[in-house]
């Protein structure tokens, strides 16, 4: 037997494209490459997609030996024939052209995605002077999400156009650049006011308290910047004093999870990942969580309880918006995961610090300032669709939903 030959360089063979078009059924790849097979071809690329019940095949071969290429077109067309197929057979020479540095995946979600933002987005990714190379489905409910990869454009430049193409158009647009380092993000921090649960922890005690007016006033003095995080949480609690700590437990009961966080901490935690919360809140109620969802790591401010009642403080180290940057970086030394590795969520101006040092920083449901100032954002309110930034498709998440049951 000879040793192998090393594959001559693609771009000088001479080579056929076979397009196959029609209803998809069982059988057609076998059938087209049996077809194939007698005329002793080799296979230099392989691409189907299958939309709404219809097949586009894509077999680039190399030539036939001489003087048969007449005889595998007709055999060719008439096992697509007999199929009721389209066939389409281009002579040329070589593969695709290489693509081109600078790769990032581009994930368009809308609800619903309309033809006029695909165009925008599209003609944004030219305009940066970027190619599409590849685009396929990612989910279509509750939102239609699309990926994009695409090749010839730095990420940071493409990521920053696009940002304000989507927010014009009312679609959400998450730019990351490619490479396994994606594959390998390997941990996900998460805010939980307004992120992981749809509450405001302070709130629901404040209702308990009868304060909720004076502390939506704290709120909104914090917000127009009179007040900075730690000011803002110190008068708030200080509200509670005197509180049962048995509305602990009420206040626990209350908390609501936000549509989908059940799924996406699973589907994360089945793919490897570690994944955490932040939160200017209370343990009280992130220690439950930890528990419920089965998280790696869970950081908050604690309300201090004396003799069965809250004394209107909070104790240990205060979690602002420098801490929750400082614990995100703490959790990714103790999961021994690079910083570039991890992806932050959160929806609040106190989660800025945290979304910018992760390697992904998703801005959910955010203010506008929030939303303008990090990596990516999401303003579908359901958290699962965090995963679709992460390449995992909704079907392999009911795939592994399924397999599981
Ligand atoms: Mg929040």
């Amino acid at each position: 037997m000879s040793a192998p030959q090393p594959p001559q360089a693609p771009a000088d063979v001479p080579t056929l494209l076979v397009k196959i078009f029609g209803k998809d059924r069982p059988g057609i790849t076998a059938g087209l490459f049996d077809t194939l097979a007698a005329f002793s071809v080799d296979v230099v690329d392989l691409e189907q997609v299958v939309t709404r019940g219809r097949i586009v095949l894509c077999a680039l071969v190399t030539e036939p030996a001489r003087g048969l290429e007449g005889e595998l077109r007709s055999t060719v067309h008439s096992w697509a024939d007999s199929l009721k197929l389209q066939a389409e057979i281009i002579s040329g020479v070589g593969d695709n052209r290489p693509r081109g540095e600078g790769r990032s995946h581009v994930t368009v979600l809308g609800h619903p995605l309309t033809a006029e933002s695909t165009a925008a987005i599209a003609a944004r990714i030219t305009a940066t002077g970027g190619n599409i190379d590849r685009i396929f489905r990612l989910a279509k409910y509750p939102v239609t999400a699309v990926e994009f990869a695409v090749s010839g454009t730095p990420t940071e430049p493409l990521r920053t156009a696009l940002a304000t193409e989507a927010a014009a158009l009312g679609v959400d647009v998450a730019v990351v650049s490619a490479g396994l380092h994606r594959r390998a993000q390997r941990l996900v921090v998460m805010d939980v006011d307004s992120t992981l649960i749809q509450d405001e922890v302070i709130e629901l005690f404040a209702a308990h308290a009868g304060c909720e007016e004076q502390v939506a006033e704290v709120t909104a003095r914090a917000m127009r910047g009179e007040l900075d995080f730690e000011q803002s949480l110190h008068a708030r609690v200080a509200l509670l004093e005197g509180l049962d700590a048995s509305v602990v437990e009420k206040v626990r009961a209350e908390v609501q999870l936000t549509p989908g966080a059940r799924t996406l901490v699973r589907t994360l935690k089945r793919l490897g990942y570690q994944v955490g919360v932040v939160s200017g809140g209370f343990t009280q109620v992130t220690d439950d969580l930890r528990e419920r969802l089965g998280l790696d790591f869970a950081h908050a401010n604690t309300l201090e309880i004396v003799d069965g009642k809250l004394t209107g403080k909070v104790t240990g180290e205060i979690v602002d918006r420098a801490g929750k940057a400082r614990l995100l970086r703490r959790f990714a030394q103790e999961a021994g995961v690079p910083l570039e590795q991890t992806v932050a969520i959160g929806d609040g101006a106190n989660d800025l610090d945290m979304l910018n040092a992760a390697g992904l920083g998703v801005a959910f449901n955010a203010k506008p300032v929030v939303r303008e100032a990090a990596h990516t954002a999401v303003n579908f309110p359901f958290l699962d669709t965090v995963l679709y930034l992460l390449g995992v498709t909704l079907e392999e998440v009911e795939a592994a939903d399924a397999h599981e049951a």
